[in-house]
């Protein structure tokens, strides 16, 4: 579940610690975790870390003429290890270690193991090649406000071909604090609402930043997200109307709402359990 803002803060975390520290191990540490076999893991050794930033949900460390990316999708948690430790810790899919410390600990939480690496030579983008444009980006401005998208804008913000670093989380948020019902679709916009939309999408993500920064030091916890205005909150009051937050849930993430501030367009399925609650 790391979106935008939390790999964007854990980026400048990293980078504040190791930034010029010599990469001295890149060690796999489970089948499934790394996604590329060339170039091997061990040219990362002796490389510089110059920079770690961010792509989509990617963190990203450039080490001289490599990339290294990391994936941390849902459970996928970064430990910041102040001490070497020989030891292979539960849900461990990798450690990267450098001439001073932290070590970097990536391991997953959950039990689906999805958070993934990847060494990428000079050039080679991997699998941000697949990525839409950035949420801060003239090109996503774009496609809010003129786009002719018919799906529903839930799907399209978590869609990482059509704008990369949102996902369930920040979704729910951005449509509650736009005042959009996330079963409308973007053609269905007045302009005025298109605009609301953008704003929405930067400002929240925008907080969730500052939020991010404020609250974490070292690496990422187990648990994330606690500063969600509405998703994950379905049962308890709105924020801001006081009426009872809805969820509809689906086979692999649910869409959390209030029907009062974010009207219409409610969803068949949401239409369905209303009737089986009553
Ligand atoms: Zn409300």
């Amino acid at each position: 579940m790391p979106e935008l803002p939390e790999v964007t803060a854990l980026a400048e975390r990293i980078e504040e610690r190791l930034l010029g520290a010599t990469f001295t191990a890149a060690v796999p540490l489970s089948f499934s975790g790394l996604k590329t076999v060339v170039p091997a893991p061990d040219s990362l050794i002796g490389t510089h870390l110059g920079g770690v930033g961010r792509r989509g949900k990617f963190l990203l460390l450039s080490a001289d003429s490599l990339t290294l990316a990391i994936h941390l999708s849902q459970g996928g948690r970064i430990d910041f290890e102040e001490r070497s430790r020989p030891t292979r810790a539960r849900g461990a899919v990798a450690r990267f270690s450098f001439d001073r410390p932290p070590a970097l600990l990536l391991k997953e939480f959950g039990t689906e193991r999805k958070a993934g690496w990847w060494v990428l030579a000079e050039g080679d983008p991997g699998p941000l090649a697949k990525l839409g444009p950035e949420p801060f980006s003239e090109e996503f401005g774009t496609l809010v406000l003129e786009g002719t998208d018919p799906g529903r804008i839930h799907a399209l913000l978590r869609d990482q071909r059509r704008v990369a670093g949102i996902g369930r989380g920040y979704s729910d948020d951005i449509l509650h604090r736009a005042k959009l019902s996330p079963f409308r679709s973007l053609t269905s916009l007045s302009p005025e609402e298109r605009a609301r939309l953008l704003d929405a999408v930067r400002s929240v993500l925008q907080e969730g930043l500052e939020a991010e920064r404020h609250i974490r030091s070292g690496g990422t916890p187990a648990k994330m997200g606690d500063h969600w205005i509405v998703h994950g909150r379905s049962g308890t009051s709105c924020p801001v109307c006081g009426d009872d937050l809805r969820r509809v849930s689906y086979e692999s993430h649910e869409v959390t709402y209030c029907p009062t501030c974010q009207p219409g367009g409610r969803s068949l399925a949401d239409r369905r359990l209303s009737r089986l609650v009553k």
